[in-house]
């Protein structure tokens, strides 16, 4: 091999360039190859990104499931149950990945099969809201997806498979990363089948897409189209190995308490509880109760079942919890609110009663936590239209009355409250 740093008639084979004042051409053993400074350079870093990239997973650098727990309760109030499952099947996730690497030198090593988890909760109580913070202290790649979304093969709607590009893109387009990502699917009970018996007349929109949910959670080496969408013939497709992605499903299964109630008093002669005057925690000991077969009357097919081996139930957030969840995680909504009006010099307070009032409004919609932040937001909408264009420091007090909209003078309320602060 020789250095060549004159120009001649020798290029590179990889970008075609001739040596140069600021180009260096190397050559193969041969004498008859080259390649010049700057391919090499950009092959080094493309080596080096990938070797960092699928460094392997050293268990002293993962969290422990106490941490994973701590980490959560900064963000989510309450479902302390969700909370431990997830730490621990994450940390379980790593523990299979390190032992996997094992295997591919010790002859003996166990293969420890992933135990993917179920998370049963009305919605608005912190299903996706765990997933995303876990994924904030995850050293996986992490992708969140909608069931509803999907579609079997062949029909309209985004193939089952482009579940799986999110997860590459997450991983910035390294397989070999992804291969030992997690994905969360939410609202997997929307594509439950509509009837227990299988109908001559194929059911689309649901058990074909769990069908299709299926392989990819049981392993299978899945081709993805790299630009998302739909396959076409001819396509280029990425391969990717699903047997180690751990799978995270999520849904509201509203009527499963009803399902899990007809069997647990089945055989009490007709003096069954009535679900309708349980409160939280009887519902909550209910749902704690759930088998695979009431899954299975609920509409999700027995394989898929077989495949979440861990179910967790999450309850729904009270009043109370709705109040902290108000104003106590790390980025809670007041919080937020507080931050964003202080840029326009304005000192935000939210008086207790009116942080209940909201909560309770969140109740009566029945959107959980979901719909708190739509409530503050139509609550705040004129006093934040108004304020920019008032100079100086200002204050605002948001009392129960703005809550129950019998103060509806914006103005009055922004200048109320910085006349107090003048006089103070
Ligand atoms: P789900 O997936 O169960 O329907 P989400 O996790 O999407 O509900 O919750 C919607 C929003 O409500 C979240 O972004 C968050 O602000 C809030 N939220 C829901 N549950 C909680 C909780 N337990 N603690 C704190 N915030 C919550």
């Amino acid at each position: 091999m020789g250095l060549f740093s004159t120009p001649n008639d020798k290029y590179c084979f990889f970008c075609g360039s001739t040596a140069g004042k600021d180009r260096k051409l190397i050559s193969g053993p041969s004498g008859n190859s080259f390649i010049c400074d700057k391919c090499v350079a950009i092959c080094a870093g493309i080596l080096e990104q990938q070797a960092a990239d699928v460094l392997p997973i050293e268990l002293d650098n993962v969290p422990t499931p106490k941490e994973f727990k701590a980490y959560l309760d900064q963000y989510v109030v309450g479902q302390d149950d969700a909370k431990k499952v997830l730490s621990v099947a994450v940390y379980n996730h790593y523990k299979r990945m390190s032992s996997a690497q094992a295997l591919q030198t010790e002859e003996n090593a166990v293969k420890i099969e992933k135990s993917n988890v179920l998370l049963i909760g009305p919605t608005g109580s912190g299903k996706t809201l765990l997933a995303k913070t876990l994924a904030q202290k995850l050293k996986v790649p992490f992708a969140i997806a909608d069931a509803t979304t999907l579609t079997e093969a062949g029909y309209v709607g985004e193939d089952v498979e482009n579940v799986l590009l999110k997860l590459i893109n997450a991983a910035d387009g390294n397989i070999e990363a992804a291969e030992r990502g997690i994905i969360f699917i939410d609202e997997i009970d929307k594509i439950a089948r509509k009837s227990e018996n299988t109908s001559i007349t194929r059911d689309v929109s649901g058990e074909g897409v769990q069908q299709a949910l299926l392989k990819i959670i049981e392993g299978t080496v899945a081709s993805v189209p790299p630009q998302g969408g739909r396959k076409h013939p001819n396509q280029e497709m990425l391969q990717i190995d699903t047997t180690n992605i751990l799978f995270i499903l999520g849904g509201a299964f509203v009527g499963l308490d009803k399902i899990v109630e007809q069997r647990v008093y089945a055989h009490s002669m007709g003096f069954g509880s009535n679900i309708g005057q349980m409160d939280e925690s009887q519902k909550m000991k209910l749902l704690s109760q759930v088998t695979p077969d009431d899954l299975v009357k609920f509409g999700l097919i027995p394989e898929l079942i077989g495949r979440m081996p861990i179910t967790c139930a999450l309850k729904e957030l009270t009043q109370d919890d709705l109040v902290s969840v108000l104003t106590e995680p790390k980025n809670a909504i007041t919080k937020q609110f507080q931050a964003s009006f202080k840029i326009d010099d304005v000192d935000l307070s939210f008086e207790d009663d009116a942080i209940k009032e909201i909560a309770a409004e969140a109740i009566r919609q029945k959107t959980g936590a979901r719909g708190l932040r739509t409530i503050v937001e139509k609550m705040l909408m004129d006093i934040m239209f108004e304020v920019p264009d008032i100079e100086g420091k200002k204050s605002v007090k948001i009392t129960k009355d703005v809550v129950l909209q019998k103060e509806q003078d914006v103005m009055k309320l922004i200048n109320k409250q910085s006349n107090q602060i003048e006089s103070a």
